[in-house]
């Protein structure tokens, strides 16, 4: 689903990506699989911007996207952006890997990574080349598409409002990161999201907050983690939470301790499943 590991978030300086928001196109050591130019678009009236390729089949709908899911993700906080947005949609594989710096250690990333989100800017693979790459993506289905950008763009939001920027040395809170990305984006709601209900009969929950994000039920138990965060104590500890860069900051701010918040995520889980 959207992408996905902590290594999605990493240090991202400006100057690192600026090559790439060069409106006469990418310079790059990779070559590009097709020649391309890349052009700068507004959204939102707060200077926010959206660079892609003008060739590419999804520049049509790329300003309308990043518009509704900026609305989405304001809409969930009610709260702006503090920031300008600087977006991208890359027209290939070779272009995004030329975001990622040889000091995230990513290299080439994987077939499945199709998105990253830090304060200074998210960028997207264009949709147009998923089902070309067939890496479990599906670019036809509209609602997965609207999934990622937003679970892109809460990400932005989540740097915007943290002092990392880009969570570097946050990573041990890494699933709050994911749980916020995919509750923002609705995900945990879609059936292809493994389930958090699953998890605990199968006994695959998290003993310890840190593993939340790993095994294939990471989506699923992070999201759920931070909805029953937003719903136990409200969404405005959960905006005060966006700042946080450390677990024991986090569970100060909830007055609790790990292994409480974990059982009272579990009963919440369960109650809320017989419920249904
Ligand atoms: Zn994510």
């Amino acid at each position: 689903m959207g992408l996905t590991m902590i290594k999605e978030r990493v240090t991202a300086t400006v100057l690192m990506v600026a090559a790439c928001f060069s409106v006469s196109g990418c310079t790059q050591d990779q070559a590009p699989d097709i020649a391309y130019t890349m052009i700068e678009e507004p959204f939102g009236e707060d200077g926010s911007t959206v660079h892609f390729a003008k060739e590419d089949p999804f520049a049509e709908e790329i300003v309308s996207t990043m518009t509704d899911a900026r609305e989405t993700v304001e809409a969930f906080w009610g709260r702006p952006f503090p920031e300008p947005v600087k977006a991208i949609l890359s027209p290939d594989r070779a272009h995004f890997n030329t975001l990622f710096p040889p000091e995230w250690g990513i290299g080439k990333t994987q077939c499945w990574m199709v998105g990253v989100g830090v304060a200074d800017f998210l960028a997207v693979l264009s949709p147009s080349i998923w089902g070309v790459e067939d890496c479990g993506h599906d670019g036809e289905d509209k609602l997965h598409i609207r999934d990622i950008f937003v679970h892109e763009l809460a990400h932005v939001y989540h740097g915007q409002n943290n002092p990392t920027r880009d969570f570097t040395g946050a990573e041990e809170i890494g699933w709050f990161a994911e749980g916020i990305g995919v509750l923002v984006a609705g995900q945990l709601e879609r059936d292809k999201l493994s389930s958090p209900q699953e998890a605990i009969r199968n006994g695959a929950a998290p003993k310890k907050l840190k593993k939340a994000w790993s095994g294939q039920y990471r989506y699923g138990v992070s999201g759920s983690i931070v909805a029953y965060i937003d719903a136990e104590y409200g969404r405005d500890v959960l905006f005060e939470l966006l700042s946080v860069t450390s677990e024991d900051e986090l569970l100060s701010r909830l007055n609790t301790s790990e292994a409480a918040l974990l059982d009272a995520w579990e009963s919440w889980v369960l109650s809320a499943s017989s419920n249904k």
